[in-house]
């Protein structure tokens, strides 16, 4: 089967590979793929910065955004047809308790695997089997756009965490900014917008390009990091009850502090496999988060729970801004153009690779 695999470390390894279709054991269904989304962790991976190959094997099968169609099933599985629509969950768990509580997101071990990036071959490829404990089975009428789902489950935790979080005070949210226009940054202001938050997305790309005109589409209002600077957009926008961050930028992960308001939350997404350095007033900045009572936390990943709302949550989004949703496709290629997939400019947002 066509596959697009890595050399993990190595640097621009990605290559069209001819693999094997996977055996199906009891209790284990074969999926054939319909499309993947390829992420900025795709890319970094690619860029040999990160992700490790599963054992006994040299490379690594991409993709963790997945979307495919239940082909065969082994014996024992209950529960599914052939022909559903299906998208599986990236994280499989180690022993540790929170890994057997159900909450391999919050894996403090890590020695989980996660699909087509730590020791697990992924999704682009023409087939992958997983078992029903790691798939979600997905409504005919989202299947144009469920490849979203992944990366909807990761903003669904960022809002049920940071609200879990706040129970230690009275908190009435009412403004969120976004740092970031991927599409991590725009399903986020798209909840955001959805949960009654004015919402504003900061994001390099200039003023009028496809990202602005999807934030100001759904009701969020869009500032450009090109046009405002930190001291600009807090004039502009004010402080946030909650910032997060998914620029994949962690310089601007650590500006977004200034953006956050007393007793508000900063929640940092971006996974930044490189080694930047950058210098940050420290005496200012602990100041105001001790005085400011503010709190920042890391979210990575997403629990059952969260795929599981973010079926109904892109189901409402559907509902009310299709269009939005569907621009946010910007580039489909076929198999056999996917070693491009590891490029992209400003104008990309979600690139997917059609099998
Ligand atoms: C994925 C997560 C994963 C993380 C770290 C992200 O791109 O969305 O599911 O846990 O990378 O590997």
């Amino acid at each position: 089967m066509k596959s697009l695999a890595v050399v993990p470390g190595e640097r621009y390894s990605a290559h069209l590979i001819d693999a094997p279709v996977p055996d199906v054991g009891d209790g284990e269904l074969l999926i054939r793929s319909i499309r993947a989304g390829v992420c900025g962790t795709d890319r970094e991976i690619h860029q040999g910065l990160y992700g490790k190959a599963p054992q006994g094997s040299d490379y690594l099968i991409l993709g963790h955004e997945s979307l495919g169609v239940v082909e065969k099933a082994g014996r024992g599985v209950a529960g599914y047809d052939l022909g559903d629509v299906v998208v599986r969950a990236v994280r499989r768990p180690c022993g540790c308790k929170n890994c057997s509580a159900g909450s391999n997101d919050l894996c403090p071990t890590g020695d989980f695997t996660e699909s087509g990036i730590k020791e697990l071959h992924g999704c682009m490829a023409e087939y992958f089997k997983d078992s029903p404990a790691y798939l979600f089975k997905i409504p005919r009428e989202l299947a144009d756009v469920a490849v979203l789902l992944e990366p909807q489950s990761v903003v669904e935790k960022v809002w049920r965490q940071a609200n879990l979080i706040q129970r230690r005070l009275i908190w009435e949210p009412k403004k969120a900014i976004v740092i970031g226009a991927g599409p991590i940054g725009l399903l986020q202001s798209m909840l955001f917008v959805a949960e009654g938050l004015e919402t504003y997305v900061v994001a390099r790309s200039k003023y009028g390009n496809v990202k602005s005109r999807i934030a100001e589409s759904v009701g969020a209002r869009y500032l450009s990091a090109s046009e405002y600077s930190i001291e600009g957009i807090r004039k502009a926008a004010g402080l946030a009850d909650i910032v997060v961050d998914a620029s994949g930028d962690s310089s601007m992960a650590f500006e977004s502090f200034g953006l956050c308001a007393n007793n508000g939350v900063v929640c940092l997404t971006s996974i930044t496999g490189g080694d930047k350095a950058y210098q940050i007033p420290s005496d200012r900045f602990n100041l105001d988060i001790v005085l400011g009572n503010k709190v920042a936390f890391g979210s990575v990943n997403a629990n059952r729970v969260d795929y599981e709302i973010g079926i109904i949550r892109l189901a409402s989004f559907m509902e009310r801004w299709q269009n939005s949703l569907y621009s946010m496709f910007t580039r489909r290629l076929q198999v056999a153009d996917c070693v491009k997939a590891m490029d992209s400019d400003s104008s990309d947002i979600k690139t997917t690779i059609e099998f």
